[in-house]
C-alpha cells in the first residue's frame, strides 16, 4: 500500500506543464508571473512564461491558481506526531520530563515508522515538501525509513542524548556507541532513493549531551561533512539550567568553546538570542529556525526575527511537532510569524513576503539548499505547491499583493496539488502514494501499544 518507487526522475518521463497559473517565484526580486506556464523536465523547472513544450508533454491546468515553491520546515519532530494532545499545559522542561521523553523512550522501529508517516502525510497535505527532522532515539531507523518512503525531501538523523536530569534509561546512550550508531545510520540512509534524504547530526540540546558527545559530534561533522541541528535558547529556564551545568556559560558560549560553531550549525528556536550571540555566529554557517506556535504554546517567548536577519543570519520556520503546536501546517506558522513581528516592531516592519520567505527562499538558505530549492527559477528542483482557485479566503482585488494573500490567507484547506521533483504527491487535495486509512489503522494500534510500554498514566 505504501509505494516504494520514487527513484530519481529520468529523461524517460514525459515533461509536465503547469498551465496558466500565477507564479509567486520568490526569486530575489519576488517576481510574480500571471497567467504563466511552468515546464518541468526530469524533476527540474525547465522554463517559465510561454515555454516551448515537447509533443509528449502532460498538461495540468492550474489557471486561476497560485503556484509557489514547496514549503520548507526547518525544524520538526515527526516522531512526536502520536503525542498530539498528550502533553498540554506544561513548560518546556516538565513537558519533556513528564511526558515527551517517557513516550519517545517507548518507541520501537515500527511505532516510529507509522508515527512519522502520519506526520509526513500531514506535511504533504499542507504543502510542505522539505523538512529538517531532529530525530528520535529509540526507533530512529523506523523514522528514517518513513521519511524515505514518504517522498519528502529531508535532512534527518537520530536524536542523540547521553546524560541529563529526568532522562529515561532507554534514551541515555553510551557516548561512543551513540556516535558509531548515528554514523552507521547515516551510511545506510543518506542518498537513498532519489537522493532526497540527507543526513544531519542531531544532539538534542546542551542539557542532555555530555562534553565528550559534543566533541564527537564536532569531529563527525568535520569528517563526514554533515551539518548539526540542535535546540538552543528556547526558554529562559533552559538557559538558566545550561549556565548551572556548564560553569556559567549559555548555549552559544558553550558551543564556541566546544568548537561546535565551526560546523554548519542550525539551531531551533533562538528565542533568547542576543546581539552578542549574533556577533559571534555571523561569520560561520549558522542559521536559526523559528517555531512561533510552539514558542507561544510552551510559553517560551517571541523571537526577534528582525535582529537576527539584520546580521545576515538566515531564518527558517517550522511547526516543531504536534506534541507542542498540535498541527503541522506551515502556512499557520508563516501567518503567525508575520503577526508576531508586527506586534513587536510595528505593522510595517515585516510583510507577508518577508514571512513567506522564511518557508521558501530564506528557509532554503537556512538549510544550505538555496541552489536546489526555495524559489521558482529554471534549473531548480520542481518542488511546488498549487493553491486552489476559487477559495473564498484567497479571493481579492487584482491590485492586492499575492504574497500577502498567501501569508495571511492560505492554509492546508487551500492546497490543491503538491509536487516534489515534478511528481504529484498530492493531487486535488488527496495523497497520491500514501494510504491515509491504512496509516490511521496502523497508528491506532501502535500508539496503544506504545502508551502501554511507556508506563505513564495519562
Ligand atoms: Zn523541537
Amino acid at each position: 500500500m505504501i509505494l516504494k518507487e520514487d527513484s530519481a526522475p529520468s529523461a524517460a518521463e514525459p515533461p509536465l506543464l503547469l498551465q496558466g497559473g500565477t507564479l509567486l517565484t520568490l526569486d530575489a526580486g519576488a517576481t510574480v508571473l500571471r497567467g504563466a506556464d511552468l515546464l518541468i523536465r526530469e524533476g527540474r523547472i525547465a522554463s517559465l512564461g510561454v515555454p516551448e513544450a515537447p509533443p509528449d508533454t502532460r498538461v495540468l491546468d492550474v489557471s486561476g491558481c497560485l503556484v509557489l515553491p514547496g514549503l520548507i520546515q526547518g525544524h520538526i519532530h515527526l516522531g512526536q506526531t502520536f503525542f498530539r494532545g498528550l502533553a498540554e499545559e506544561r513548560r518546556l522542561l516538565s513537558w519533556l520530563r513528564e511526558r515527551i521523553w517517557p513516550l519517545e523512550a517507548a518507541h520501537d522501529d515500527e511505532s516510529a515508522y507509522w508515527c512519522s508517516l502520519l506526520g509526513a502525510a500531514e506535511c504533504l497535505l499542507s504543502g510542505t515538501t522539505t523538512i529538517q527532522d531532529i530525530g528520535i532515539g529509540p526507533g530512529a531507523r523506523g523514522l528514517l525509513q518513513a521519511i524515505t518512503d514518504s517522498g519528502l525531501r529531508a535532512f534527518a538523523g537520530q536524536c542523540l542524548m547521553d546524560s541529563g536530569d529526568g532522562l529515561p534509561e532507554a534514551m541515555r546512550l553510551d557516548t561512543d556507541a551513540a556516535l558509531a550508531a548515528t554514523e552507521a545510520l547515516g551510511d545506510h540512509f543518506e542518498d537513498g532513493p532519489g537522493g532526497r534524504l540527507r543526513y544531519v547530526l542531531n544532539p538534542r540540546f546542551v542539557l542532555t549531551c555530555s562534553d565528550p558527545l559534543w566533541v564527537g559530534i564536532r569531529e563527525l561533522a568535520s569528517r563526514r561533512g554533515w551539518p548539526v541541528h540542535t535546540h538552543a535558547l528556547e526558554q529562559r529556564d533552559e538557559t538558566l539550567a545550561v549556565r548551572k551545568l556548564k560553569g556559567g556559560r549559555d548555549e552559544i558560549e558553550y558551543f564556541a568553546d566546544q568548537g561546535v560553531l565551526a560546523t554548519d550549525l542550525r539551531i531551533a528556536h533562538g528565542v533568547w538570542i542576543t546581539g552578542a550571540h549574533l556577533n559571534r555566529v555571523r561569520e560561520g554557517r549558522f542559521s536559526v529556525v523559528h517555531c512561533p506556535s510552539s514558542n507561544l504554546k510552551l510559553g517560551s517567548g517571541i523571537a526577534d526575527l528582525l535582529a537576527i536577519r539584520r546580521t545576515g543570519v538566515p531564518v527558517g520556520i517550522g511547526t516543531d511537532a504536534t506534541a507542542c503546536s498540535n498541527q503541522l501546517d506551515n502556512f499557520a506558522e508563516v501567518r503567525l510569524a508575520a503577526l508576531l513581528q508586527k506586534v513587536r516592531h510595528g505593522p510595517d516592519a515585516f510583510s507577508g513576503l518577508d514571512a513567506l520567505r522564511l518557508a521558501t527562499s530564506e528557509g532554503a538558505r537556512a538549510l544550505n539548499l538555496q541552489d536546489e530549492i526555495g524559489s521558482i527559477e529554471p534549473g531548480k528542483r520542481a518542488d511546488l505547491v498549487v493553491l486552489a482557485a476559487g477559495r473564498p479566503e484567497l479571493w481579492a482585488a487584482p491590485q492586492a499583493d499575492p504574497h500577502d494573500l498567501v501569508a495571511f490567507g492560505a492554509s492546508r484547506a487551500t492546497v490543491r496539488h503538491v509536487l516534489i521533483e515534478g511528481r504529484l504527491k498530492v493531487e486535488d487535495g488527496r495523497l497520491t502514494r500514501l494510504d491515509l486509512a491504512e496509516i490511521y489503522r496502523q497508528s491506532e494500534r501502535h500508539l496503544g501499544e506504545l502508551i502501554r510500554r511507556s508506563g505513564i498514566e495519562l
